[in-house]
């Protein structure tokens, strides 16, 4: 018998003390709670009791191999043009690199032609060993009849220019069009971009590639989405349905290029663009010596499976980049916003074997509703993840420890 069966078995026993307030409180007094409450609206709080350990600082120079500083028009469909759109001045950033031992911010649109000059001029030209800068492919131009020879020679010029890398965004595989922005989608493996990829490799520019997205976006944005709430609020990030590969197709493409061009570096984003499985990420991995990872945005993903991430850590310690995606100014996804808090909450993923802790600074997680554990990475491999295996990639001078 418990508490409450045997203080209503002692009320009945008892009608006279039934109604002294004491015992009237442990009864079941009427609630004053919703019948009904909003998804949005619950925020539970946490009554868990576990150790929270304060990491502002990262106990080792960081190299933050995805972060966007720039922006073109149009990014998330087709870039169009070459105007640049700055949402933080170098100041700025500098501030809170040095308080979280942020020592260099890789900005991966740094755009084409004019608006690359620009990007490289406004951060890395001052500040060489806090900044560097990737190129992006000339997307809107690839119906031209020359495109494949002349995005390679633009390659090569970002090369000459300052660019360290080129960066991939989804427009590959989710976006691009047989004319630009209709017909059919052009497939990642297209024969069209071998050129360009083999430039990347003679001219030493590691590719940083994103291809397909969670595997919840290509699924009914449905009650059995984990990422309803997310889905909900941005409908257009959903690529189930319509014309669109499966995730399953779009990493075959991928892979089918990493598998022809070995001597090209990428560099797959946000876990090899399938944290949700590391079993596959593993297996792509082991099957192409030029594939590496970063795990910007994803922190969610392995934090809530923190015994096999870690063990995917340990496994993959030379071949993962830390990254964040960080976006200054960027409010829409409160996973990036660049800052102290997003940081930390990196920085306590790898460092610490914390409990249950929020992967990103808002008060619902916004990227399904869950929560985190730290792996506690032993330093030699925090070292590789946080600047050796990203000075390795990107040829940059290696930072003093
Ligand atoms: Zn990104």
């Amino acid at each position: 018998m418990n508490r409450r069966q045997w203080l209503s078995t002692f009320a009945a026993a008892l009608p006279a003390l039934a109604s002294a307030p004491a015992v009237q409180r442990r009864g079941n007094p009427p609630q004053a709670a919703p019948a009904v409450l909003d998804l949005k609206d619950f925020q539970p709080r946490s009554m868990l009791q576990v150790a929270s350990t304060r990491v502002p600082r990262a106990r080792f120079p960081v190299i933050d191999f995805h972060t966007h500083l720039g922006f073109r028009a149009g990014r998330l469909a087709v870039g169009q043009g070459e105007e640049m759109r700055f949402p933080a001045p170098p100041a700025e950033l500098l501030q809170v690199m040095d308080r979280v031992n942020l020592r260099t911010m890789v900005n991966l649109t740094g755009g084409v032609g004019s608006g690359l000059q620009q990007s490289i001029q406004r951060y890395q030209t001052p500040h060489p060993d806090r900044f560097i800068t990737f190129a992006e492919p000339r997307w809107s131009e690839a119906n031209r009849p020359t495109y494949a020879k002349d995005q390679a020679d633009d390659i090569e010029r970002a090369a000459k220019l300052g660019a360290r890398g080129v960066k991939v965004l989804k427009t590959l595989g989710l976006y691009l069009r047989e004319q630009i922005t209709t017909g059919p989608l052009v497939a990642i493996d297209d024969r069209r971009f071998d050129p360009m990829w083999e430039a990347c490799a003679a001219n030493r520019l590691p590719v940083a590639i994103h291809i397909g997205d969670p595997s919840a976006f290509f699924l009914p944005i449905d009650r059995f989405n984990e990422r309803f709430e997310e889905l909900n609020n941005h409908p257009d990030w959903s690529f189930y349905g319509r014309d669109f590969p499966s995730n399953r197709q779009l990493l075959d493409a991928r892979n089918r290029v990493f598998a022809r061009h070995p001597k090209t570096t990428f560099v797959a984003l946000h876990v090899g663009h399938n944290a949700e499985n590391l079993g596959d990420v593993s297996e792509s991995l082991d099957r192409y010596p030029n594939m590496h990872v970063e795990m910007g945005a994803r922190v969610g993903e392995l934090g809530r499976q923190p015994r096999t991430a870690r063990r995917f850590f340990d496994r993959y310690q030379d071949r993962i980049l830390f990254g964040t995606d960080a976006i200054p100014h960027g409010n829409e996804t409160p996973q990036q916003v660049f800052g102290e808090a997003l940081y930390e909450i990196y920085f306590r993923f790898l460092e610490t074997e914390d409990e249950y802790f929020d992967y990103a600074p808002a008060p619902t997680p916004p990227q399904g509703r869950w929560r985190i554990y730290g792996i506690g990475l032993p330093e030699a491999i925090l070292r590789k993840v946080y600047n050796e295996n990203a000075v390795r990639v990107t040829g940059i001078p290696s930072i003093p420890a």
